[in-house]
This record gives C-alpha cells, sequence and structure tokens, in this order.
C-alpha cells in the first residue's frame, strides 16, 4: 500500500469532472487550487465536481487552496519580446510611464526603492536574468541582460535575497481565504511565508471560521529559512516551494534545504510537503528522465507526507500518466525497507508518548495495523509522526472534514465511521471496514489507540485479534 501521498494542481488540462475522475482513480490524494490562476468562478467549478466525486467513492478527496501572496508580475505585453543578452533595457513600475518599445512593467511600487544597481532581477523561474544598472527617480531603471530569453505577459519576478515590501496576505489572499472558509475546504497554503508572524496573521485573520482547516506554510525564500524553526511552530505542515525557493536562494543550496526542512518536520511532528518541477519533463514527454524519477525517490526516502505536481496537471500533456508515474515510483522506492534516513521525533507531550509505545508495539509484534480511533485527528497526526517503517495507519473518525484532512498524513488510510457510547461498538465497526476495505483478515492482530473511547481512559492502547 502507497505511503506517499499524491497533491495534484488543477488547471486548463484537468479541472473537468472527467479529467478529475481520472486523476482520482490513478491514485490522487489531494486537490490543490492556486489562486494565483483562475478565478473564485472556476475554483467553485472544481470544488463541486471534487465534491460530486467524494459522493461516489470511498476514497474522498481532500482540497487545498494555495493563496497568491506577496508575488510579484510583469505587466501585459501587446507581442512577445526578445531580450537579447548583453543588451540594455528599460523597466517602469508603473503602465502610464512612457516608454519605449524595448521595455517591459513589473508591477511593484517599491521596485525602485527595493533595488540597487548591481542586483539582480530574474524573471520567469529564473530562465531570464536582468542587472540593475541605473535608477531614475520618474519611476523606470535600465538593465542589462544578463540570460537573455522571450518575455511573454504576466511573468514571474523574483529578487533574489531582497525583502519585498508587500505584505503576506494580501488584499486578493483575504478574498480567496474568505472563500476557502466559506467552501470548507481542507487545507490553506500561504505562500512566501517570511516569518512565524504571517501565519499568526492568517489564524486571526481567520479566526473561529478557520474550522478545522489546516495551515501549511510555503517555504520559498531566504527568509522563510532563516525563520523555519519558528514558522514550523505555528504551521500544521510546510511545503518546500522548490519553484520560488530555487531562484531566491542558489539552486545548489536546494537539496540541503530541502532535506534540512524533512528533518526538522520529522523532529517536530509537522506534515511535509515535496512541490514543484517533480516531473517537469513530462509536462510535454510521456516519459519522465532518470534525474526527475530518483530525485521523487529522494523525497520519499526522506518519509515526506506528500509530493506535488503543478505544471505537470496543470498544463501538461499527460497529466493521468504522472499520477500513474509518482505511484509507480512510490510503491517502487518505499518497498525497500532501510534505505529512508534517520529522523528523531521530538517527544513533548503525553499523546505523543502514547502514540510512540502503541508504534514500537505494533512494530515489534509485526501487527497487521495500527487502528487509530480519533475525532479531530489529533492521535491519527501522532500516530503519523512517529514513521511506522512496516506497519499501516488506520483511522477512523466521524467527522469526514477530519478524514478527509488526515488523507495527507503519510502512511495512513482515513475512515468515516458512527461512533457509538459503547467503545466495543465504535471498534467492531473499525473492524468490519478493515476487513471490507482494507483487506485485513479475521485473526489479524492490530493495535487500537484512541483518544476518545470512553472507557479507554486508562487503557488507551489495545492489542486485539480481528473477530
Ligand atoms: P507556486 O508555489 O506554484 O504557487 O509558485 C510553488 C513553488 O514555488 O514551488
Ligand atoms: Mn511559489
Amino acid at each position: 500500500m502507497r505511503k506517499t501521498k499524491i497533491i495534484c494542481t488543477i488547471g486548463p488540462a484537468t479541472s473537468d469532472f472527467d479529467m478529475l475522475s481520472k486523476l482520482a482513480a490513478a491514485g490522487m490524494d489531494i486537490v490543490r487550487l492556486n489562486m494565483s490562476h483562475g478565478d473564485h468562478e472556476s475554483a467553485a467549478r472544481v470544488i463541486k465536481a471534487v465534491k460530486t466525486l467524494n459522493r461516489k467513492s470511498d476514497k474522498p478527496i481532500a482540497i487545498l487552496m494555495d493563496t497568491q501572496g506577496p508575488e510579484i508580475r510583469t505587466g501585459d505585453l501587446a507581442s512577445e519580446l526578445e531580450l537579447k543578452n548583453g543588451s540594455e533595457i528599460t523597466i517602469s513600475v508603473r503602465d502610464n510611464v512612457d516608454v519605449e518599445s524595448s521595455s517591459f512593467h513589473i508591477h511593484y511600487d517599491d521596485l525602485l526603492d527595493t533595488v540597487n544597481p548591481g542586483d539582480r532581477i530574474t524573471v520567469d523561474n529564473g530562465i531570464i536574468n536582468l542587472q540593475v544598472i541605473e535608477k531614475h527617480p520618474d519611476g523606470h531603471m535600465k538593465c542589462r541582460v544578463i540570460d537573455g530569453g522571450i518575455l511573454k505577459s504576466k511573468r514571474h519576478v523574483n529578487l533574489p535575497g531582497i525583502r519585498v515590501n508587500l505584505p503576506a496576505i494580501t488584499k486578493k489572499d483575504r478574498a480567496d481565504i474568505e472563500f476557502a472558509m466559506a467552501e470548507q475546504l481542507d487545507f490553506i497554503a500561504l505562500s512566501f511565508v517570511r516569518e512565524a508572524d504571517d501565519i499568526r496573521e492568517l489564524k486571526a485573520l481567520m479566526g473561529d471560521k478557520a474550522g478545522k482547516i489546516k495551515i501549511i506554510a510555503k517555504i520559498e525564500d531566504q527568509s522563510g529559512v532563516a525563520n523555519l524553526e519558528e514558522i514550523l511552530q505555528e504551521a500544521d505542515g510546510i511545503m518546500v516551494a522548490r519553484g520560488d525557493l530555487g531562484v531566491e536562494i542558489n539552486v545548489a543550496e536546494l537539496p540541503n534545504v530541502q532535506r534540512r526542512i524533512a528533518r526538522l518536520c520529522a523532529e517536530h511532528g509537522k506534515r511535509c510537503i515535496v512541490a514543484t518541477h517533480l516531473l517537469e519533463s513530462m509536462i510535454e514527454n510521456p516519459i519522465p528522465t532518470r534525474a526527475e524519477v530518483t530525485d521523487v525517490a529522494n523525497a520519499i526516502y526522506e518519509e515526506v507526507d506528500a509530493v506535488m505536481l503543478s505544471g505537470e496537471t496543470t498544463i501538461g500533456k499527460y497529466p493521468v500518466r504522472c499520477v500513474e508515474q509518482l505511484v509507480e515510483i512510490a510503491e517502487t522506492t518505499e518497498s525497500v525497507p532501510g534505505l529512508g534516513f534517520t529522523r528523531n521525533l521530538i517527544l513533548n507531550n503525553e499523546k505523543q508518548h502514547l502514540a510512540v509505545t502503541a508504534v514500537q508495539l505494533a512494530e515489534s509484534l509485526g501487527a497487521a495495523g495500527i487502528v487509530v480511533i480519533t475525532r479531530r485527528g489529533y492521535m491519527a497526526d501522532y500516530v503519523t509522526n512517529c514513521h511506522p517503517q512496516q506497519t499501516r495507519i488506520y483511522a477512523f473518525t466521524n467527522d469526514s472534514q477530519t478524514r478527509r484532512r488526515l488523507t495527507l498524513n503519510r502512511n495512513l488510510s482515513a475512515y468515516r465511521t458512527a461512533f457509538s457510547n459503547d467503545p466495543e461498538k465504535t471498534l467492531h465497526t473499525a473492524f468490519d471496514v478493515l476487513k471490507d476495505r482494507a483487506g485485513l483478515n479475521a485473526g489479524d492482530k492490530v493495535v487500537v489507540i484512541s483518544d476518545v473511547l470512553a472507557g479507554f481512559g486508562v487503557e488507551a492502547i489495545q492489542i486485539r485479534s480481528l473477530p
């Protein structure tokens, strides 16, 4: 059974019901709505389709909304602009500044105040690089083209190492977060998280309406990396957003940073997602490169919770094959024990200690599963944090949103069942599901751990044989 979960960004190539069902059938666990593209109307259509799909399926798909965040983009161009290596180009910060044709706009009012001659401006995810030559107080500046290329409209701009003077949560983000809460989505991924205060701001903004929504902090620049430990304390999980991160820091440092994030998440019991360029070449080609396969496998050795597809499933030619390919790499990589890296979970509360004990027990018994009975999913998280190597986690909750958000947890299958006042009854319902839907058999040994069952107060961990 596959341990690593799969997140697919939905876009033009995949937003209809038919494609969503194909992706789900192939193994997609979570849908990602990227609010840098599309509007509420198109997002609502995808959400509706996923809800329809979930009503028919016994493995519901969760939904993650990803904010645009303090992102800078180039302006609209009447036609594509060729930037030649070594040439000079004019950049204006406002559309209304009249400049000659070999120029383009960058939509960021403070650009002139934040960059200085010699600084680098990177466009289109690092493909086009410019160096600032001189600034003019009237709102434009001259740049030298270091790495040229064809510039299209609305390209992504990075100012590596420079703190962008934009709010962590923009006006657009606020509207999108309201939308996510109204739609009761499962996760909000906050873009360009630079410090723990950004997450606190999000929590304050969400207030009571946050419900059970989990928060993922996207680490995409140097501040995010520098403040990783404090950010980790506030968020439920981290996304290694390698697209922007690979431009904002020296790309050669990316593997170290990814590993450090994976290790810190494992230590602190947080979810971890590795994102961007996993199967990039499959946007065009039916097969991945060897390097891509190895990169995906490395994320799996790091025992991250999920890997995420972006362009591969938004605009790519082979979205379903990409999911199938991830499934195959995950199953193959996970099938050989002992190749992963070592982790040391920090034990700082009693429930986490209990979970460690349950997992040790299950592993030493060679149990067929660890059964977690949980309302809000906390005990399921504690068990996930232990990274059991041979034993699958089966979480049972009476809440459908908790069930959906638990799909992110590595090596965990979540089910929704009715809870009874009689703990034995609740357990037997779970055992029936294990036999009917998880392939377990009568006589199989499981370790049961619960944070909700009445009567389990002194006996929260049990060894049981399936009846
Ligand atoms: P994005 O974030 O796709 O929203 O830019 C992910 C990344 O930067 O890798
Ligand atoms: Mn990004």
